[in-house]
């Protein structure tokens, strides 16, 4: 069975908004197979982040994932991947559309709330640097 990884951000904690993004994954029928709510360390996320390193962005980014709590998850099922990143929705607000996790609850880039692994590539390497 397929499985990613799905990082909900400091901002979605914040916000309160765990139930609502865990109750539209369980909804859509897929199984959160593991979960920990941790506040985690430069090195974990500079590494999850490593594509973006050298990106004007990457150290705002860092910050903002450091600054407090995620909630880090492996979630399974069919499709998983590809279903996910619909269900999270572009990172752009302009192109976000109502319906997606990102479309109805944020209109800024950086703190968009939720990560979901972009390939089957990049969900086998965040899920072995998240929950190795
Ligand atoms: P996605 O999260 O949709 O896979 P990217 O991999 O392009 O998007 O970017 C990773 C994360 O970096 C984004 O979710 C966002 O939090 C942040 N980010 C991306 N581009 C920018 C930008 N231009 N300015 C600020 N933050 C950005
Ligand atoms: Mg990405």
């Amino acid at each position: 069975m397929e499985k990613t990884f799905i990082m909900i951000k400091p901002d979605g904690v914040e916000r309160g908004l765990i139930g609502e993004i865990i109750g539209r994954i369980e909804k859509k029928g897929y199984k959160i197979t593991k979960a920990k709510l941790i506040t985690p360390d430069i090195d974990t996320v500079e590494n999850h982040y490593v594509e973006h390193k050298d990106k004007p962005f990457f150290r705002k980014l860092v910050d903002f994932i450091t600054s407090g709590k995620v909630m880090a998850m492996e979630v399974e099922g069919e499709n998983v991947i590809q279903v996910m990143r619909l269900m999270v929705g572009d990172k752009d607000p302009k192109v976000a559309l109502p319906g997606t996790i990102r479309g109805d609850f944020t209109n800024t880039t950086t703190k968009n709330i939720v990560h979901a692994s972009d390939s089957e590539e990049s969900a086998q390497r965040e899920l072995e640097i998240w929950f190795n």
